[in-house]
């Protein structure tokens, strides 16, 4: 186990420490056994997060014959699956306006609809598998935290408008916010009802429990560390004769007809995808639960997740056990796209993220803030998340989720496995399927244009909190992060 103590206080297994999430999962987090020799499989999956895990279900639930692997460096639910912010959202990181220009009005739309249907479509495959992931379907609130963020919060509603999703976006002013929760300094919200909180440990742990009631194995303490493609002598000749696709692992070779690689950040480790993915860092931080009065103070009874409009992300959700959960980015981009679970922690990063917290609620002044973790999320150059297969080569991926993969690697779960199988459907019909996003500029340029849109958009903030000047929208970094 190479991560470092994230949390603060006790827990009764080291691995629970890497968010709250694992610790309270209610799962043994002993690792399952290694890959120890060579294995034959149809199917090779990279990772044991929600969207390797998605996919060898839905591959299993087609076609229960199948012999699937999965093989986790770690244990199940280590990467970003098990540490996010609780939000299985219907929305992706990438407007409909720059879908519609890039793929259509149609594509556009389809997505939109897709991407809804994916929040309730967790909640369905989850509990069909038995997992209780204390879903909780309350609706995103997109909070104005005063004038300056007005302007987006328009040009938000006026976009759900114009695609024909107006009943999925609710414009809230500033009493009927207060009605739900009451958020210092807002002046006024949108209320989307497709998002749901969950509880990921719950949710990545009891996926990896059902994809091995269903057959698959998986492998943990396994590191990939490279992968070869196939190749298919002639059309219509099958795999016989050709070299197979495999993972390779220090501990043997997981040969298959099909590798899935589905490490989302971390993929950047590996040289062939090196610059496919920009590793950016996301912090979070818990309170202890919240007292009754505390709760009366600040409302919250729909359990909406919650964030604002500033362009440093910020994002907040009620655990199931009653206490508020605040992430955010600005933690820095590390050149060479480095990971390290030492950047799990960035101290300057979580002090920032207690200090918003209580200026969103000052009724929670003095509370105790018990855990503090982050990690990796998977920035693609163009923000668009891909679900690829190549039948030549027999390799397959998902990824690319830039923050939004709760909902969506169940999409592209049931994507690939259709695609692995040969399935044509509405969602292989989606842009996402097949799409390549072109790749990150070589450093020192990656870093250089990494930090100055991270530090602009700083800059765009606080000029926003302290002077009440909007972002217009037209600065080199808004254009260069044009999403
Ligand atoms: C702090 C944080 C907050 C977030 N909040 C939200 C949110 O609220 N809502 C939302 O929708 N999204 C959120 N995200 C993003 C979301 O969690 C991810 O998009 C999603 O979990 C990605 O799932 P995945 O399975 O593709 O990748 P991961 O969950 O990262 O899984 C990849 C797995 O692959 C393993 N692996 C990597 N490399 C190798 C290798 N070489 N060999 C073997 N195994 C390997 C890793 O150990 C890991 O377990 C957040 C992300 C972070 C980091």
């Amino acid at each position: 186990m190479t991560a470092q103590p994230t949390t603060q206080g006790t827990a009764p297994d080291p691995r629970a420490r890497v968010s709250f999430w694992l610790e309270d999962a209610g799962d043994d987090l002993s690792p399952r056994p290694p890959v120890d020799g060579s294995v034959d499989v149809n199917v090779a999956i990279l990772g044991g997060g929600f969207t390797g895990l998605w996919t060898a279900l839905e591959l299993l639930k087609r076609e229960p014959s199948l012999r699937v692997a999965v093989v986790e460096r770690e244990i199940a639910g280590f990467g970003a699956s098990g540490r996010n912010g609780a939000w299985c959202s219907g929305e992706l990181n990438i407007g409909m306006d720059l879908l519609a220009e890039r793929h259509g009005t149609e594509a556009a739309k389809a997505v939109r609809r897709a991407m809804h249907d994916t929040v309730d479509e967790v909640a369905r495959a989850s509990a069909a598998e038995g997992i209780d992931a204390g879903f909780r379907k309350g609706g995103t609130l997109l909070v104005a935290r005063g004038p300056a963020e007005m302007p987006a919060l328009r040009a938000t509603a006026e976009e759900y408008e114009r695609f024909g999703f107006g009943e999925h976006c609710r414009v809230l002013d500033r009493d009927e916010l207060d009605g739900r929760l009451r958020v210092d300094g807002a002046a006024g919200a949108l209320h989307l009802p497709d998002c749901a909180a969950v509880h990921p440990g719950r949710l990545v742990r009891g996926l990896a429990r059902a994809v091995e009631r269903r057959g698959g194995t998986i492998y943990e303490q396994t590191p990939v560390t490279s992968f070869s493609a196939g190749t298919r002598t002639a059309p219509g000749a099958g795999r016989a004769g050709a070299e197979r696709p495999l993972l390779r692992t220090p501990t043997g070779d997981v040969r298959a007809e099909t590798v899935v690689l589905a490490g989302e950040a971390y993929l950047a480790e590996l040289p062939q995808l090196h610059r496919q993915l920009l590793p950016i860092y996301s912090l979070i931080v818990l309170t202890e639960p919240l007292t009754d009065e505390q709760w009366a103070a600040i409302g919250w009874n729909g359990h909406e997740c919650v964030s604002s409009f500033r362009l440093t992300i910020d994002y907040l959700s009620r655990t199931p056990d009653g206490r508020v959960l605040f992430g955010g980015r600005g933690a820095p981009y590390h050149f060479g796209s480095r990971i390290d679970p030492r950047f799990d922690r960035d101290e300057a990063t979580h002090a920032m993220l207690r200090r918003m917290l209580v200026r969103w609620f000052p009724a929670l002044r003095g509370i105790r803030f018990t855990h503090a973790w982050g990690g990796p999320l998977g920035m693609p150059r163009d923000w668009m998340p891909s679900f690829s297969f190549e039948p030549r080569t027999g390799i397959a991926s998902a990824r690319g989720y830039t923050g939004h993969g709760v909902a969506t690697s169940n999409l592209a779960g049931r994507t690939l496995a259709d695609l692995i199988t040969g399935r044509q459907s509405a969602l292989t019909a989606l842009p996402f399927t097949n799409h390549r996003s072109r790749d990150w500029e070589p450093e020192p340029l990656r870093w250089l244009g990494a930090r100055f849109v991270q530090l602009s958009m700083m800059r765009l903030d606080r000029l926003a909190e302290r002077r009440g000047r909007a972002p217009t929208g037209r600065s080199l970094a808004e254009r260069l992060a044009r999403h």
